[in-house]
């Protein structure tokens, strides 16, 4: 069959936070052919993962869901969204507003988040909403808001390639964001790559220095980090002097973190500490980049503060190659936390404040009365919430709770409790969507049009590119129809477009500091290969340049100044004992794979770059004390339950520790339902466990 493209559009891919822009060639009716990477890009230059080669195969699965599906029996969408409303109507008439809430995702677009979270709160009534960024960034979120007075990553990928030292704390480039590490290959300076992982990830071989710390000590490494800065004159205290509250009293709280006294704890010698402080005091350009391994911890925002600490005690910030920098998961997960109206109010607004809400009422165009006047429960919460009677009624959109969430019996045992469960995916087969009453068939990536966030905060244009099958809708359009069967319909009738929800957000962002309202529409985006926040009207001529934040030292505060936030290091959650006497960390396993294998399962090619079979990494020293034996089967038992994987006897791990990817659904079976008290972030990278052989 000869396939000629009629023509070509790029689109942002719709997987993981880096945002690559991809050339899809489309035939004469405007439906994908195939699809190369965008070589004039500016986030990807020509390159792109397994995954976005492979983003349009998951569209053509034979498992797509096709029409609603009601307690397991084919509806029409007339019927569905009458019981959807009916159901949750009563379970809100009955138990009050707060007994509905909703589930969103970083997968969706800008434009749907800001829809769904404005029609659950503003037109449904809903108190209650999350993200799935919860179990991603909420750590990131909260350190940076008390840190820097906002949500508020300052970097752009240039610095990959401007910095002189990288440091990348609880972070696995080479196969989480495969893209952002060929930026760092391209880097021209010979730098200093230095990975704090106690795991032998793909980018801890490939770095100059690996810290193989002990799981959970990167807090108590960063403050002794902190402290041989002050001690060894170190500091740069002209900027600290300028720009940075909270130095003195950091100061004297560090007193306890001499190197030498922890050095048991982190699993270090001297020289590999020595050397790894040297090498961030003496770097001109010092980044330091953090994921999962830092923001899914019992103490994960003081340790992502400690990192910000350090980058602001020497200064590496606003500057090229420079930075205390998150990089985000999720294809959108930055629009999850600006506009899904979750635990913020739209626009990075804060639901307390009665200026907020005003403002953001009249953006909107509605009476204020209908905005709430209390953040939402976090995703923990409202699973709890379910337990405690309190939640009846759930509504979870392009996420997998039941695959993904912490401590996964539980999280299906309070699931069952629901009086009503709806469930809106692309897939109707996910483990969320087996427990759901009601299955709404949505519209995946490439099949609409929206704007993503990517981590360097660059908006970027998702095209329509392939029509939905069967009877699958848009999330956007979805929304609009619940809005007319709820009775709200007037409040959005205006709301007939991505494009013209998207000049809703820019009016809502107005005087944030993500403002938008300088992006012409989606013409710029097209134009521009994407823009970064912040772009103000009559800004426009800043498009394309480097930009970063805090390049004038002035930060989000009300003061205008960096806070050093700092608290004394936790117990972990669960230690080891006799019965349990390894440390379980989990992650990602493979640049193949996506989350909870959703989409990235559909591909015989993906596939064929992943185990089909849970694995676990057991160190060498350890096997041969269990007995176990590479390539065998064997269970992992933690106190929540067993899994079966095929064990790889390897050195990645440390003695002591196990490793499973996080993409098999049994996996968090194991996991511990503890959470950060500030971010409310999961913890998924240590509980304790055994290994048994058969
Ligand atoms: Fe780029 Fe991430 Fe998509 Fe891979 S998954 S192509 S790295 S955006």
């Amino acid at each position: 069959l000869r396939m000629t493209p009629h023509g070509t559009v790029t689109s942002v891919c719709g997987f993981c936070s880096t945002g690559c822009g991809l050339k899809v060639h489309v035939d004469e009716r405007g439906q994908a052919i195939n699809l190369t990477a965008d070589s004039s890009y500016p986030v990807n230059l020509g390159m792109a993962c397994p995954k976005g080669w492979e983003a349009l195969t998951p569209l053509g699965a034979k498992d797509r869901a096709v029409v609603p599906m009601l307690d397991g029996n084919a509806v029409d969408w007339d019927e569905a969204l009458q019981v959807f409303c009916r159901r949750f109507g009563a379970i809100m008439d009955q138990h009050g507003a707060e007994s509905v809430a909703f589930l969103s995702t970083g997968q969706i677009m800008c434009e749907e988040m800001f829809f769904l979270g404005a029609l659950a709160k503003f037109g449904m009534g809903m108190v209650h909403g999350d993200g799935n960024t919860r179990q991603c960034m909420a750590t990131a979120v909260t350190a940076y808001k008390e840190s820097f007075g906002f949500d508020a990553p300052p970097y752009t990928y240039a610095d990959f390639e401007e910095s002189d030292v990288l440091v990348f704390v609880g972070a696995n480039p080479c196969i989480a964001h495969p893209i952002m590490w060929q930026r760092v290959e391209r880097n021209r300076h010979g730098p200093e790559i230095v990975v704090i992982d106690p795991r032998k990830t793909e980018t801890a071989m490939a770095a100059t220095q690996h810290l193989a710390i002990k799981p959970k000590s990167d807090l108590v490494l960063f403050y002794c980090l902190a402290h041989w800065l002050v001690v060894n004159g170190r500091v740069d205290l002209e900027y600290v002097e300028r720009h940075v509250d909270g130095y003195v009293e950091l100061v004297e709280f560090l007193k306890d973190f001499e190197f030498a006294d922890h050095l048991e704890v982190l699993g270090l010698s001297a020289e590999e500490f020595e050397l790894f402080a040297r090498t961030v005091a003496n770097g001109k350009r010092v980044s330091f980049w953090w994921t999962m391994g830092v923001n899914q911890g019992h103490e994960a925002t003081r340790t992502a503060q400690a990192i910000i600490n350090v980058a602001l005690m020497t200064g590496n910030m606003g500057r090229p190659g420079t930075g205390a920098n998150s990089i985000t998961g999720q294809c959108n997960a930055m629009g999850s936390r600006l506009f899904s109206n979750t635990t913020n109010l739209l626009g990075g607004h804060d639901f307390t404040k009665a200026e907020h809400r005003e403002k953001v009422a009249g953006a909107l165009g509605m009476e204020v009365g209908r905005i709430p006047d209390r953040g939402s429960w976090a995703y923990d919460q409202i699973i709890e919430g379910i337990g405690e009677g309190k939640i009846k009624g759930l509504w979870m959109v392009a996420t997998n709770g039941a695959h993904s969430w912490m401590n996964q019996k539980r999280f299906k045992e309070l699931v069952g409790k629901l009086d009503f469960f709806v469930v809106q995916d692309m897939f109707g087969n996910t483990e969320s969507a087996q427990l759901a009453d009601l299955v709404l068939p949505a519209a995946g990536w490439g099949e609409k049009e929206g704007t993503f966030i990517n981590s360097e905060r660059r908006f970027g244009l998702g095209r329509k590119v392939s029509r939905a099958p069967g009877q699958a809708l848009a999330d956007f359009h979805i929304f609009r129809l619940v809005a007319e069967y709820w009775g709200c319909g007037e409040l959005f009738r205006g709301w007939t477009s991505p494009e013209v929800v998207f000049e809703k957000m820019k009016a809502v962002s107005v005087g944030q500091p993500c403002e938008i309202s300088g992006i012409e529409g989606y013409a710029m985006l097209a134009r521009e290969g994407g823009v970064q926040w912040p772009l103000k009207a009559g800004d426009g001529d800043v498009v394309g340049k480097e930009r970063r934040l805090f390049e004038d030292g002035l930060f989000f505060t009300a003061n205008g100044r960096a806070r050093l936030v700092f608290e004394t290091p936790r117990e972990v959650p669960e230690k080891v004992s006799e019965e349990y006497p390894l440390v379980l960390l989990t992650g990602r396993g493979t640049s193949a794979q996506w989350h909870t294998q959703t989409r990235t399962s559909k591909s015989a090619i993906l596939r064929k770059l992943y185990s089909e079979e849970l694995w676990v990494e057991v160190h060498p020293a350890d096997a041969e004390g269990l007995g176990v034996v590479d390539g065998k089967m064997v269970r992992v038992v933690s106190r929540r339950g067993t899994v079966e994987a095929v064990a790889r006897v390897t050195a990645t791990v440390g003695r002591g520790q196990v490793f499973l990817p996080m993409h098999y659904a049994q996996v968090n079976e194991l996991t511990i339902g503890v959470v950060d008290p500030y971010s409310r972030q999961p913890n998924y990278k240590f509980c304790a466990v055994r290994v048994e052989k058969d």
